[in-house]
């Protein structure tokens, strides 16, 4: 779909507005303050396009009340453009670029980036745990140290950069957070809450996984301190791949993410990669191919506005710094 497409199909307000009320409200229209069904919309010269009373509560309320556009003051074809072209690049999108592209300022494109990152990351919550075979692996995102010129971190365990441990089921989707460190004591809890149990694991030669495959149906892992990386079906490069794309997104798109917001990006990088499908192609002999194809834009970001009631960011006074409610 290109934008032009894009733009017939939703030429004004009101197209917006009903496509978002058909998504956000897929089984029918809910007050977000109580719930209730019984709502209607309040007509007159002084109502604004799309304000409902609540028939139990008595409160008003628009399609974006208790979403992450709660109380926008952009036109709703704004956010369905920037959701178009953040669900249709390959890697993300920086807040400068992004806010010249939508025409706000890099401050309020950097608050819509951020509102979409809260809508990915409340996506992965409505997924199934991850089946067959799961490659684990931890990575190490950050910069250089700041205002130490020529000083790098050092690699892999016992950097200063933050650690993220990532899951991801082969020919399926990706789970991936934060953690403190690469330890047993908080990969088994990120492990146990993401694969089923009846899951192969497939690891690098960290011993945590040694100790939290025991709950689970069998673990292999190949040595990359011996410079193994595969041995047959045996690795973990489809996990690499998940994080080489992460390392790409901050060197090439983002180029600085502070520890505070960096779990948005991390959402952000899991959605993309959940957001595709297995379709078999040939090979130039003949043989069947498994590629992962993403999903068109428009069923993206449909399946961002499923989940956008509920999902709510908070603003500091500065505007700044939110915290997820
Ligand atoms: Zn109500």
């Amino acid at each position: 779909m290109t934008i032009n497409e894009l733009r017939k199909q939703f030429p004004d307000e009101m197209s917006c507005r009903l496509f978002f009320e058909s998504m956000i409200w897929s089984s029918g229209r809910v007050c977000p303050h109580c719930e209730s069904a019984k709502s209607w919309m309040i007509k007159g010269q002084s109502a604004r396009e799309g304000l409902y009373e609540c028939g139990r509560c008595g409160l008003q309320f628009t399609v974006t009340t208790q979403t992450p556009m709660h109380s926008t003051k952009l036109p709703l074809w704004t956010w369905l453009l920037a959701m178009y072209l953040i669900g249709s690049s390959s890697k993300g999108i920086s807040s400068v670029v992004l806010g010249r592209l939508i025409g706000t300022t890099p401050k309020t494109a950097w608050k819509v980036g951020h509102a979409i990152r809260a809508m990915m990351a409340s996506v992965p919550a409505e997924l199934p745990l991850l089946m067959g075979v799961v490659e684990l692996d931890e990575k190490y995102l950050g910069g250089r140290p700041r205002f130490q010129k020529g000083v790098k971190h050092k690699c892999g365990k016992g950097t200063a950069k933050q650690c993220i441990a990532v899951a991801v089921e082969r020919e399926g989707s990706a789970r991936a957070t934060l953690v403190p460190h690469a330890g047993e004591s908080v990969l088994g809890p990120f492990v146990k809450g993401v694969v089923d149990t009846a899951a192969y694991l497939m690891s690098d030669h960290n011993p945590a996984y040694v100790k939290i495959a025991e709950s689970f149906a069998g673990h292999s892992f190949v040595d990359h301190g011996e410079r193994e990386y595969a041995r047959g079906e045996v690795h973990n490069n489809t996990a690499e791949s998940y994080n080489a794309i992460l390392e790409r997104a901050k060197i090439g798109v983002f180029h600085y993410m502070s520890k505070e917001h960096m779990q948005r990006y991390v959402d952000e990088a899991t959605f993309r990669w959940n957001q595709r499908v297995p379709d078999v192609s040939h090979t130039r002999r003949g043989k069947e191919k498994v590629v992962m194809k993403p999903l068109p834009v428009i069923e993206k970001i449909q399946n961002l506005l499923r989940v956008a009631l509920n999902v709510q960011i908070r603003w500091t006074p500065n505007s700044s710094i939110y915290a997820i409610a």
